[in-house]
């Protein structure tokens, strides 16, 4: 089956569309429609943002979409930043400022109590009107200062339970692993039985 890969974050898209490269499906970037444009994220939740990106998508190729979105969860925040990580410091905030945030709204947080998690949605949806949606899930732990240079977003203040952030596996390591890697292979395996 052939995709419109909906996304707009260069990031995302060179870590989805490696994951994706698999038999039987042709992955297009929502790139190679130059009118493309990206929609509102106002969703309430995930499953709702990534639903609108894959419409969006769909509405503009007429090809089925595949799209997800992701968030971080803090329990010491009550689940926060979540589905607001992108824009955590403020609209258009960079990821750096979205970490200075969140370093220091954890500023008081023991070490103990500083567990997170990051959670993707992925929804694939056909023209026909069937819907997929998969989820994955990554535990760790926010630290209070970053470490490594690789990933994006909060990748460096990420750590995983064997202590090494998310920024400092390589990419192929980070994306056997990843909520983004565990949401795609689960989308896959339903795509499979299609
Ligand atoms: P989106 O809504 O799925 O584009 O992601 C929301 C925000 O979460 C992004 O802007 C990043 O700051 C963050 N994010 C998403 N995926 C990752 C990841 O794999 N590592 C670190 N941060 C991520």
């Amino acid at each position: 089956m052939k995709f419109v890969l909906a996304t707009f974050n260069r990031d995302k898209a060179r870590e989805l569309a490696a994951m994706l490269a698999l038999p039987g499906l042709e992955i297009v970037p929502l790139a190679d429609w130059p009118q493309a444009a990206a929609p509102e994220e106002d969703g309430a939740t995930l499953a709702d943002n990534a639903r609108i990106k894959a419409r969006a998508a769909l509405a503009l190729t007429g090809l089925p979409a595949i799209a997800d979105d992701t968030g971080l969860e803090v329990d010491a925040l009550g689940g926060a930043p979540g589905v607001h990580s992108a824009r955590y410091a403020g609209p258009e905030s960079s990821y750096s400022e979205n970490v200075s945030r969140l370093l220091g709204d954890l500023a008081d947080v023991p070490a103990g109590r500083r567990t997170a998690r990051f959670r993707t949605v992925c929804v694939a949806l056909h023209p026909d009107g069937r819907e997929w949606l998969a989820e994955g899930v990554l535990e760790g732990g926010i630290l209070t200062a970053g470490r490594g240079t690789q990933g994006f977003g909060y990748d460096p203040v990420f750590a995983l339970p064997d202590g090494r952030t998310l920024a400092e596996l390589a990419p192929a390591e980070k994306n056997a692993i990843s909520h983004r890697a565990r949401a795609v292979q689960s989308l896959a395996s339903a795509l499979a039985t299609v």
